[in-house]
């Protein structure tokens, strides 16, 4: 059983720019080429490509918060979890706060954890964690007792066990992982912060998976938050990730 969160390395969390997968500065070449989008695959004509190579498309730019998360995470070959969370945060289309947070847990987590074992039904599961994920209404944290960040990891768990009610240490692992993630979001107290709970999550999350099932994910070391600016209630020096 993990009973607290790993202390830290080095995330560091700069706002917004540049290209929507790496934050790499973009390039605008004087000649146009035929370059596949890097979330939806379709070529298109284009000539800003950013230092990496990536292209993305204008429609891929505009996506829903829970589409952009799903796309990303369909293509990302990332296997750590937190270095995801954190470039799509850095996305205007997600907000400070909302329910997209409780979303975004699980597929960071599922996308690692498939692509570190080559699991082939990625796809499939991050499809299953949105529907699931959907259920978890913003509020829960304050209403029902139960943060979504930490039932975002409860559903990352279930997936990759393939827990179903009736399942015996897949269920098992499932609610102990929920009830571990809550514990440590518990802690600091509240007002809520999805960047803070969040965070709180995937660390305890990724030593849960590391020692329950050996998965060998990267364990996030140090985040500072760069979300401070942007929240009325922050609870400075309270919260484990602020930075000053
Ligand atoms: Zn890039
Ligand atoms: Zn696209």
């Amino acid at each position: 059983m993990v009973d607290k969160v790993p202390s830290s390395t080095s995330i560091s969390n700069d706002p917004a720019a540049g290209c929507l997968l790496c934050s790499a500065d973009l390039v605008y070449r004087d000649a146009q080429s035929v370059i596949p989008c890097a979330l939806c695959g379709e070529e298109l004509s284009t000539s800003a490509v950013c230092a990496n190579g990536h292209f993305v498309c204008d429609r891929c730019h505009s996506l829903g918060a829970l589409d952009l998360i799903q796309h990303y995470c369909s293509m990302s070959d990332c296997t750590d979890p937190a270095t995801m969370a954190l470039q799509l945060m850095r996305q205007p289309v997600l907000k400070m706060h909302g329910p997209e947070h409780h979303y975004l847990v699980p597929a960071v987590l599922i996308t690692a954890w498939c692509n570190r074992h080559d699991d082939t039904e990625k796809s499939a599961k991050l499809k299953t964690a949105r529907q699931r994920a959907e259920d978890v209404k913003g509020g829960f944290c304050g209403f029902h007792g139960t943060c979504g960040a930490a039932m975002g990891a409860g559903i990352a768990c279930s997936i990759i066990t393939s827990a179903t009610p009736l399942s015996g240490d897949p269920w098992r692992l499932a609610n102990l992982m929920t009830a571990t993630c809550l514990a440590a979001i518990a802690e600091p107290g509240g007002p809520r912060c999805c960047k803070r709970d969040t965070f709180l999550a995937l660390q305890t999350a990724i030593a849960f998976l590391n020692d329950q099932l050996d998965t060998g994910l990267p364990i996030p070391k140090l985040i500072r938050c760069g979300f401070t600016g942007s929240n009325r209630e922050c609870i400075g020096r309270r919260c484990p990730y602020f930075p000053g």
